[in-house]
């Protein structure tokens, strides 16, 4: 298995990256094999799993976070309300910010191992996907599609870091990690390297963000679901055995 290095594990190299073409996505190297062998599986059982975000760059996810810093984009509360920006101190942005999306050069799906993905079967055309914790809930439109892959990512490798409100990060029963190769790279994504990106990166907030990174790394990284070492165990091999 290929090992990140701090460029890449802050989303500011994607040397570590194949982008395949169908479904149309962006991967680490080592996550193709076992994500097609995931989503073959649930073809068969009559899903039409699709990723809505695979691998995003330290620039895409500056882009969101400095929109939002800047309420050019809405950024909503825990219980899903609104959020006047402007009427925050730069410390309370930061907060309403984190709750929903991450910080650049903290983000999953930097590495290429994490997606968000969404059963296309279930979706009437021109739906527009929200990506909210309702369209998983019983009742909502991937409800299906979240019993499924309660029962059948761990065979692929894959679990879900943010099942659970931790205090980091908000349940996002849509985000999949493929669990031996995410594991290692949180493993390697330390505060120190972390650090190094923000102060790289044009981030706005960047002073408060930097004073702050030990703190923000414990609650917004390593604040996660665990893998059950089963889980970790999976090669890249499996797959084409249990398929
Ligand atoms: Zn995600």
């Amino acid at each position: 298995m290929r090992r990140l290095d701090a460029r890449e594990l802050t989303g500011r190299s994607s040397t570590h990256i194949h982008w395949l073409e169908e479904p149309a996505c962006a991967l680490h190297v080592d996550v193709v094999a076992p994500f097609l062998a995931l989503r073959a599986a649930a073809a068969q059982a009559g899903f039409d799993l699709l990723p809505a975000s695979s691998f995003r760059d330290f620039s895409r996810q500056r882009v969101l976070w400095n929109a939002k810093y800047r309420g050019e984009r809405p950024a909503l509360d825990r219980e899903g309300r609104l959020i006047d920006m402007s009427a925050l101190a730069p410390a309370e942005r930061i907060e309403a910010i984190l709750c929903w999306s991450a910080l650049p050069g903290a983000s999953r799906h930097h590495w290429g191992t994490d997606l968000d993905v969404y059963d296309r079967a279930a979706v009437a055309e021109g739906y527009e996907l929200q990506l909210v914790p309702a369209e998983y809930a019983p009742g909502g439109l991937f409800a299906a599609l979240d019993v499924w892959l309660a029962e059948h990512l761990e065979r692929y490798g894959f679990y879900r870091p943010y099942q659970r409100d931790l205090g980091g990060v908000s349940p996002e029963p849509w985000h999949i990690s493929y669990a031996p190769l995410a594991t290692e790279c949180l493993q390697a994504l330390s505060p120190e390297v972390l650090r190094d990106a923000l102060r790289e990166g044009d981030v706005e907030g960047g002073e408060a963000l930097i004073a702050r990174v030990p703190e923000l790394h414990e609650r917004f990284a390593l604040r996660v679901e665990a893998a059950r070492p089963s889980v970790l165990q999976h090669e890249l091999g499996d797959h084409r055995r249990m398929v």
